[in-house]
């Protein structure tokens, strides 16, 4: 299946000169959708995951459904003052922006072996702050899969010693 013609482009969205890709017209198309998890989870099946950790909020979009076909359970990150118990925190620079993303402190046990999941790597600060989350709670990263990615960002340069999946490529 040709993913990419579910892919809307916004020009100008959310700032002049940014060519926004939205994913959302491909989550209500249910073929689509189901296709893209599943390449998601055909890739993560031989990885042995014991949990799936996606930030907010597309991240969760794409992990969720994952996660359940896995038969394994999902841990949000969140930006701060969403998640209620005590977590962790890192700060990180966005393609557009600063944010602080926080996961739960017991959300991940030292040792389990986390696919990160994401909608879209761009510049790659976003997955990079994940990436340092689930480390620091002892997790081992054993895989990446994102939908899309710019490659001219040059985002997989901050991510390049890891397993990376990605369905798109622009
Ligand atoms: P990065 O941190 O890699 O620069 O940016 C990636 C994050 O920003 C992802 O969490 C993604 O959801 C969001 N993002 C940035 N640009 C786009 C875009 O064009 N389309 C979508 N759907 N998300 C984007």
């Amino acid at each position: 299946m040709d993913l990419k013609q579910y892919v809307t482009i916004v020009p100008d969205w959310p700032k002049p000169g940014i060519k926004f890709k939205d994913i959302t017209t491909l989550m209500d198309n249910g073929e689509a959708y189901k296709y893209a998890t599943d390449q998601i989870v055909e890739y993560a099946r031989e990885k042995e995951i014991d949990l799936v950790v996606g930030p907010e909020a597309r991240g969760f979009i794409i992990g969720c459904p994952v996660a359940y076909s896995l038969g394994v359970g999902f841990a949000p990150v969140r930006k701060e003052g969403k998640l209620p118990r005590e977590t962790v925190k890192v700060s990180y620079g966005l393609e557009y922006g600063k944010d602080v993303l926080t996961i739960h402190r017991d959300a991940i046990k030292p040792g389990q072996r986390v696919l990160i999941t994401d909608d879209l790597l761009a510049t790659g600060g976003t997955i990079e702050a994940t990436i340092k989350l689930v480390e620091e709670l002892g997790g081992i990263v054993a895989g990446i899969a994102f939908l899309i990615e710019l490659s001219y960002l040059e985002g997989r340069s901050k991510i390049g010693k890891y397993d990376i999946l990605t369905l798109m490529e622009y």
